[in-house]
């Protein structure tokens, strides 16, 4: 499909009043609106980019990520795409070297999985506009609707117009920072002064690439942050990192200081310099509300802890698919019950399974007490395991 061609024109999507507006086609706003969409409800997706679209990400599906795209009907799909599997990880720092077996997992690139269930969404009935930036506006037209304005980017056969959306509710899938909600003070967030930022390339072409062993997830960890390689679907090698922002700062460039990172960790492995390479803000944030008449948020957007596991997808997967049945409520008239409903599962489905990564990313945020946690896990093998278990597996 061309995605410079809206299935919905701008001007008649402003003519509607949509059952539900989800603001952004990342993973938890694909499956939302695909789930939304599957209840009945007349659901508009709107995404500031065009897709494919790269995203800064280890790309690692780990086994509760698969399981639950799997409950949905979505676990062939990953297969088709060419992911491949993972089961073991191999992590290098502080003087040491640990290997574990992990759940079950996939490699496969953002490009081609956000890709691909945007592609599930649309099937599902779900309307699709590429290249607006959505906010949403802080006074209603009545109180059975919110009011969202779209801004065409540049791109946008529409570039000139401004239009307004009338939606019975708003899902706020739109990443890091809830940009799409700034204007709303009751959905502020707070982020960690001592956040780190992340970075990340996809490459298809390295002198080293026989080190990365199939199946393998490798991970680097120095004083100033921690690093992923993964071999993902066809020829690419997926890199991340998050990183301490003023050092990544004094190495000059990301790559320079993905490498740096690496040689501290003990690694003979360098990237090429000609990898094109993205960042983020800073990752560690949470937010005060996610449930606020009649907007949802989801994913990223809900908040955020660091992704030392490759958990982050697994979150958003959990929180895309929980929020159709608050969706549903709301459209049953029953608004205050869908609010409390999405701030319990979040609760459950999310912030609750948070708890290894805030302990691990707690650990490595301070040089002594992660060199301690290194040497405890080399140590005692059972501990990593056990750990790397509780991260990864499969609830259903
Ligand atoms: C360095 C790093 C490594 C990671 N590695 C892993 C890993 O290996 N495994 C794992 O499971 N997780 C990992 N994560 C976490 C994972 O990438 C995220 O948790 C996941 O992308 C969240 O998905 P999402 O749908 O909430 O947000 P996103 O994927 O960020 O999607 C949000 C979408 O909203 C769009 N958007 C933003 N603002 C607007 C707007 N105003 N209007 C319209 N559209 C808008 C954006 O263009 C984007 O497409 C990693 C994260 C980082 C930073």
């Amino acid at each position: 499909m061309d995605q410079a061609m809206p299935v919905v024109a701008l001007s008649n999507a402003a003519q509607e009043i949509w059952d539900c507006l989800v603001i952004g086609g990342g993973i938890a706003g694909s499956l939302a609106a695909r789930q939304i969409s599957r209840l009945g409800l007349k659901t508009l997706l709107v995404e500031k980019q065009e897709f494919p679209r790269a995203k800064v990400c280890g790309s690692c599906l780990n086994q509760r990520a698969i399981d639950e795209l799997q409950h949905v009907g979505l676990g062939s799909m990953l297969g088709e795409l060419g992911g491949r599997p993972t089961h073991r990880l191999l992590y290098t720092g502080f003087g040491r070297r640990i290997e574990c077996d992990v759940p079950a997992g996939l490699a496969l690139t953002r490009s081609v999985l956000d890709e691909a269930l945007l592609e599930q969404a649309r099937a599902s009935g779900v309307e699709v506009i590429h290249e607006v930036v959505a906010q949403v506006l802080p006074t209603s037209p009545d109180a059975s609707t919110r009011e969202v304005r779209l801004a065409p980017t540049g791109t946008h056969p529409d570039a000139l117009n401004d239009i307004r959306i009338r939606t019975r509710s708003v899902i706020a899938a739109d990443g890091l920072g809830h940009p799409s909600l700034r204007k709303l003070p009751e959905f502020t967030e707070s982020i960690k002064e001592s956040s780190k930022v992340g970075l990340g390339a996809i490459i298809t072409q390295s002198s080293w690439e026989a080190e990365v062993g199939d199946g393998d997830i490798h991970m680097y960890a120095s004083r100033h942050g921690y690093a992923g390689i993964v071999r993902a679907e066809k020829d690419k090698i997926a890199l991340a990192a998050a990183v301490n922002p003023g050092w990544m700062k004094d190495c000059g460039r990301p790559v320079d200081a993905f490498n740096q990172l690496l040689q501290e960790a003990g690694s003979q492995l360098e990237v090429e310099r000609a990898a094109s390479w993205r960042g983020t803000q800073k990752l560690s944030r949470s937010i005060n509300e996610v449930a606020n008449q009649r907007i949802f948020v989801v994913g990223d957007a809900a908040g955020y802890v660091e992704p030392f596991t490759g958990e982050g997808m697994a979150w958003a997967i959990a929180g895309g698919i929980a929020i159709a049945d608050c969706v549903q409520l709301l459209a049953e008239g029953q608004e205050q019950l869908a609010v409390n409903r999405w701030k319990q599962d979040w609760l459950n489905r999310v912030r609750s399974r948070q708890f290894w990564c805030r302990v691990l990313s707690w650990t490595l945020r301070h040089p002594s007490r992660a060199r301690l946690g290194t040497k405890l896990m080399s140590t005692h093998p059972l501990i990593a395991t056990t750990i790397a278990k509780q991260l990864g597996a499969a609830t259903h």
